[in-house]
């Protein structure tokens, strides 16, 4: 293998063109995503993800992301157009991930992709991914297939209702059915299917917010209730009686706002990550005068993990390193932040417990950060009070904004799903604000330190 070789992971440069890569991402649970998978979104260049794809799982790599779905407030892409934004993106020697919703060969248009990847010369491979009817399966438990009960499986679409296909198997799923489940269950039911087959109504399969409807095919062919999408019909007596109260129904449902999720994985919860801000641009000009002026800053603190990343990406794209660092002392608060600089192969000199802005401005008086001139990286929306204190204290405060908080309207949760809140800053107790006025009084709140618990009493009335 060559240099060229080497950096394109084993891949031969074929003329300058990148590479593809059209990825399943799963059903919807974040983790529901392969090793391969993984391994290259955190490589790619560009991103170009469905609707289907969850934002907790895309907000992790930092390639460009293009959100290539039918959401109210973006641009809609036709598929031609996708297929045209692939081949500009590889054709300029980016590496290019499709990332689709499930597995990309089931209902996915994979196979139109590839034709054009074909016909353009350019090179990709393809990453399998879990259909949501598998994901369904696992979730609610429903087996696809069981001993004496079910020897076959069939998957099909319930699109367009004119050419709705009945195969002649022991279980049938039924994908894109929000709006055409009776004429299915009609088609089922004039194929010869017994009124008494069992058939399941499986909505936001493997999310927090997965619901589960069950009962006969006579039953649900007289009743009228709405389907949302994503759902998935499935037919066939594997379909247990019990499975409204499943696994996944049991586990409690924690919503995190803010922080990263990683850190509160359990086995206990199902953990939801919202993240109430976007991290997106900042001020280039602003960052970049910072970089080019960092002789005259003595210390360097970082208050967050995404102070980090964010910072040491536009340090790298300016054509610096961390040599660049070399003369200041280095601050972090929080294991997520020390952790993320140790990724760029620097320990911190004083590391700080999270412990609120006013313990933060004494443990750096008592680490001797007195006088000194103070370089802040942090979001758009960096605590005023905490400036203040660490200005009070003599020292020189420049603020940079490396990136930004933004409130995700788009994203609505569900909050009847949630049995439990976790606020991790005054931020996401302000931007959870703008999206709810109140928080119903079954669900649990639970704050990260005392300023978090002040804004939360402040602006929840509790
Ligand atoms: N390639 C995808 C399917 C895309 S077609 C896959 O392999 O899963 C879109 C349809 O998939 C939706 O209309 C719905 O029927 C189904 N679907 C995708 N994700 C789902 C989910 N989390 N829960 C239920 N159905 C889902």
């Amino acid at each position: 293998m060559n240099n060229t070789e080497l950096r394109n992971g084993g891949r031969a440069a074929d003329s300058g063109k990148g590479y593809v890569y059209i990825v399943g991402a799963g059903p919807g649970d974040p983790e529901l995503i392969t090793l391969k998978a993984e391994r290259v979104l955190r490589d790619a260049d560009v991103i170009l993800y469905d609707d289907l794809v969850s934002f907790e799982l895309v907000d992790q790599f930092s390639a460009l992301k293009i959100y290539t779905g039918k959401r109210k407030d973006s641009h809609h892409f036709e598929q031609e157009e996708i297929n045209r934004e692939i081949v500009r993106h590889a054709s300029e020697g980016k590496t290019v991930v499709r990332l689709k919703g499930g597995d990309p060969f089931i209902f996915g248009r994979g196979g139109e992709e590839i034709d054009t990847l074909r016909s353009s010369g350019i090179h990709y491979e393809i990453i399998p991914g879990i259909t949501a009817a598998h994901g369904a399966s696992a979730y609610t438990e429903i087996p696809l297939t069981m001993r004496r009960i079910s020897s076959s499986v069939a998957f099909c679409t319930g699109h367009p209702v004119n050419n709705i296909q009945v195969p002649d198997t022991d279980t049938i799923v039924y994908y894109m059915v929000a709006s055409t489940v009776h004429d299915v269950l009609d088609a089922v039911a004039a194929k010869g299917r017994c009124g008494s087959t069992m058939v399941a109504v499986v909505q936001n399969a493997t999310r927090y917010n997965q619901k589960i409807y069950t009962g006969t095919l006579d039953e649900f062919r007289t009743r009228e209730k709405a389907v949302y999408s994503p759902a998935l019909l499935i037919i066939g007596d594997s379909i247990g009686q019990f499975i409204e109260h499943n696994w996944h129904s049991r586990k409690k449902k924690v919503l995190m706002t803010g922080g990263d999720s990683s850190r509160y994985s359990s086995t206990d919860y199902i953990m939801v990550h919202f993240p109430c801000r976007k991290i997106s641009g900042t001020d280039l000009d602003e960052v970049n005068r910072c970089l080019a002026s960092l002789d005259e800053y003595s210390v360097l603190f970082f208050p967050n993990k995404f102070s980090v990343k964010y910072f040491f990406r536009f340090l790298f794209e300016s054509g610096r390193d961390v040599r660049s660092l070399a003369h200041m002392t280095i601050c972090t608060a929080g294991s997520a932040a020390a952790a993320e600089l140790q990724e760029s192969g620097l320990v911190a000199d004083h590391y700080l417990e999270p412990d609120g802005t006013a313990g933060y401005a004494e443990r750096l008086k008592e680490s001797g950060i007195i006088g000194s001139s103070i370089l802040l990286p942090g979001s758009n929306n960096i605590d005023d009070a905490f400036v203040a204190r660490l200005r009070n204290l003599g020292n020189r405060v420049t603020p940079l904004s490396v990136y930004a908080h933004e409130v995700r309207q788009e994203e609505a949760i569900d909050l009847d799903c949630i049995d439990e809140i976790y606020f991790s800053s005054p931020v996401c107790v302000r931007n959870f604000r703008t999206l709810f006025d109140a928080i119903p009084g079954r669900i649990t709140v639970t704050t990260a330190d005392r300023s978090t618990q002040k804004e939360y009493s402040t602006l929840f009335g509790s």
